[in-house]
């Protein structure tokens, strides 16, 4: 049976089997330690569907020749299939394969250029040590084991066999939910679980300044919040191909509106994934073009550090969407690494204040001062001020007071599915 992998040139899974029992039978002969290390990719799998699988096999090739550079002669090197690889390293102590493992994972992380983005992907990587008369395939299943265990971790470790955590309930909870929301992220990408709701703001004279586009997820009947897919989605890259969705989406109903005879913005948001990808600058004008709307009716919602991130590929890409025509707003304003003096720099037109200054109101006199001395900052800078998740009539008319310019919450409008926001639109006009 032949024991070559053909794109690596490394032992196949069967050529593992057979080395490491040869290997095992030798160290047990010179009583010298035999370390097998596991490598496996992080999320490989949306590698995959983001490059196709000639991208795929392009970044395991490439990683393929890095390994061999880094430990030729050192080691036996394997691949078992998929992004999975085994280091067998005779003579090898726990200590000297924690090292090896150190630098395999270094190895990976270096970037990578496919097509004319560049990654940095990370392994989860397990280390097992040859015990006395332990079968070989016991020894490859512990080094798996480990490996697997670093998985559990969040990937981006190392586990040396015998140290897998016992993890709490809480751990490994989480980690399983994370799992199920990934595992429906992909159903409703091929059910068409995906949709936009709208969710309307509100200026102080009753007129409409946009609707802000809020996705939706739902499997088998079941709907997942954002705050718990977004998040998954962003880990995972999903979020890239769900984001381009939601340009194009929110852009077409943006058109729609615009044909209906209403001057209203649609907001998207947009996840730092998105802005980190050279990518980002493309499906923007591609969702633009595709729907043909007036670029000023297209508004993107980033969060403050976005704003602030001095990288090239951001500050391109902000630079894009500015010189695209599209208006850019600050979501969450006031909340993590808010800075009040920072807002000078930022080339957006629009805030947004976090729903955490608007559920202490009216009460609170302390966050309505806040509340008030950022609207007068920002309107000194030229920005339009939205205050979020309004939910009572003194909730706003405090607002309002504080100069706020538009309001978004419960107490006008629930996000609502995209048919229902030209009617909900018509029915306001007609009440007027
Ligand atoms: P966000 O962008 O700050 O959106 C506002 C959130 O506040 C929405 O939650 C909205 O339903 C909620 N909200 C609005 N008014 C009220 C109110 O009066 N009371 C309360 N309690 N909540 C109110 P939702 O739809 O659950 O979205 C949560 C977050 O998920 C969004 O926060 C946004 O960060 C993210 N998200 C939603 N859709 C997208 C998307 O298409 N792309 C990206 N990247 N993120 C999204
Ligand atoms: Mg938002
Ligand atoms: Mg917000």
């Amino acid at each position: 049976m032949n024991s070559i992998d053909p794109l690596t040139g490394f032992l196949n899974r069967f050529g593992c089997i057979q080395t490491t029992m040869k290997l095992v039978a030798n160290s047990t002969a010179d009583a010298k330690p035999l370390a097998v290390i596991w490598v496996d990719l992080d999320r490989f799998k949306q590698i995959n569907e983001s490059f196709g699988h000639l991208g795929g096999d392009e970044v395991i090739e490439s990683l393929g020749a890095r390994f061999r550079n880094r430990v030729s002669g050192r080691a036996e090197l394997a691949r078992m299939g998929g992004d999975e690889f085994v280091f067998l390293m005779p003579n090898c102590d726990r200590n000297h394969a924690q090292q090896l493992a150190g630098e395999l994972a270094n190895t990976v992380e270096e970037p990578l250029a496919i097509g004319n983005l560049t990654l940095r992907p990370t392994a989860s990587v397990g280390i097992a040590i040859h015990e006395p008369d332990e079968d070989p395939l016991a020894l490859l299943d512990r080094a798996d084991r480990a490996m697997f265990a670093a998985k559990s971790r969040g990937g981006n470790s190392i586990v040396c066999s015998g140290d897998e955590p016992i993890p709490g309930r809480l751990g490994i909870t989480l980690a399983r939910e994370e799992l199920s929301i990934e595992n429906n992220l992909h159903t409703a990408l091929e059910t068409g679980g995906f949709s936009l709701h709208y969710q309307p703001i509100i200026r102080a004279d009753g007129s409409i300044e946009a609707a802000e586009a809020l996705m939706r997820c739902s499997v088998g009947g079941e709907n997942i919040s954002p705050g718990k897919f977004i998040p998954v989605a962003e880990k995972t890259g999903l979020i890239i191909r769900l984001g381009e969705w939601s340009l194009l989406q929110g852009a077409m109903h943006a058109r729609l509106l615009q044909d209906a005879g209403y001057h209203t913005k649609v907001a998207i948001n947009v996840s730092r994934a998105q802005l980190v990808s050279p990518k980002f600058t493309q499906a923007l004008h591609a969702a633009l073009v595709c729907s043909n709307v007036k670029p000023e009716l297209v508004e993107l919602e980033l969060t403050e550090s976005l704003f602030m991130d001095i990288s090239d590929i951001v500050q391109k890409n902000l630079k894009n969407a500015i010189a695209a025509g599209v208006g850019l707003a600050i979501d969450d304003f006031g909340t993590g690494y808010s800075c009040l003096a920072n807002l000078k720099d930022i080339p957006a037109g629009k805030l947004k204040l976090d729903r955490a200054f608007v559920t202490v109101l009216p009460e609170d006199k302390r966050a309505l001062a806040v509340v008030r001395a950022m609207t007068q900052l920002g309107h000194e800078l030229g920005m339009t001020i939205v205050a979020e998740g309004c939910e009572t009539k003194e909730q706003i008319d405090a607002l309002l007071d504080a100069g706020v310019d538009a309001i978004q919450g419960f107490f006008y409008a629930r996000p609502m599915p995209e048919e229902t926001l030209l009617p909900w639109l018509q029915s306001r006009n007609d009440n007027k």
